[in-house]
């Protein structure tokens, strides 16, 4: 299998995506109610039974609501996050999750993958993005890595350094500017805060970040965390294609069900 990918839903409303290798079945981000996980893992052909584990990003409801309902069926399953994630996600809950901890920037291993973090501009408590590489041992099992950053405010040296030599990048690309200043129903402060510098990449910001990159490994890209009022997929496209990015890459509607896997193997 070597590794394969999938994302059952990306935007400011809800963020999972299932990744799966020889050894490993893993969910990045937990921002559905336990009730629709299940329901996106059964469409994806697993179950919460089949899960190692789930790497949380940072607290809020669209990365971490599900963890309530998955910690209920599953009280063994080890959720991933740093110090002051799990406490804020744990503060709530009336039951304990099985916690295990790690420390930003820290590289740790979790079965066959490999788990790097870094801190992200968000205003959360201590909020990350991720790469999760595994193989590389033989010929059969080439080295592959995948780098999940989203929920960020502006970019920053670290997160290129985790975004260059990933073979799959998924990268927020979150509001159009010109939706967002006209939008009728967020009230300024919210507007203020999404386009903050502790808020979220513009389309023309995620654009800008990929331009900067002068010989880029990815070999496929995904364009997440679309806001559904303030973006449009079109858009995203647009700004990607003006950027000169020529690399294969999908846009995540926001409307849309669960995505395609992908297998990385076959890139
Ligand atoms: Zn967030
Ligand atoms: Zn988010």
């Amino acid at each position: 299998m070597g590794m394969r990918f999938q994302i059952l839903g990306s935007s400011s409303s809800g963020n999972c995506a299932l990744l799966e290798t020889d050894d490993t079945c893993i969910l990045i981000d937990a921002g559905f109610s336990g009730r629709k996980l299940k329901t996106l893992l059964r469409a994806a052909g697993r179950s919460v039974d089949d899960l190692h584990g789930v790497f949380i990003t940072h607290e809020h409801g669209d990365h971490a609501t599900g963890v309530k309902g998955l910690s209920q069926q599953r009280p063994d399953l080890p959720f991933f996050a740093n110090y002051d994630t799990a406490q804020a996600v744990q503060r709530p809950l009336k039951r304990d999750v099985r916690w295990v901890l790690f420390e930003t920037h820290k590289q740790f291993k979790f079965r066959d993958l490999e788990i790097t973090s870094c801190l992200i501009p968000h205003d959360a408590y201590e909020p990350v993005a991720y790469t999760f590489a595994t193989g590389g041992h033989d010929l059969f099992n080439p080295y592959r890595k995948l780098a999940w950053i989203t929920d960020l405010g502006h970019t920053t040296d670290h997160v290129r350094e985790l975004a260059a030599d990933a073979d799959v990048l998924v990268l927020e690309s979150n509001h159009d500017p010109d939706l967002l200043a006209n939008d009728p129903f967020r009230p300024y402060s919210v507007k203020a805060r999404i386009s903050g510098q502790h808020g979220h990449l513009s389309n023309e910001a995620a654009a800008s970040f990929l331009q900067s990159f002068h010989r880029p490994r990815w070999r496929h890209l995904y364009l997440a965390h679309l806001s559904k009022d303030c973006n449009e997929p079109d858009r995203v496209d647009h700004s990607i294609r003006g950027a000169g990015c020529r690399c294969a890459h999908t846009v995540v509607d926001p409307t849309a069900p669960a995505q395609e896997p992908l297998d990385l193997l076959a890139l």
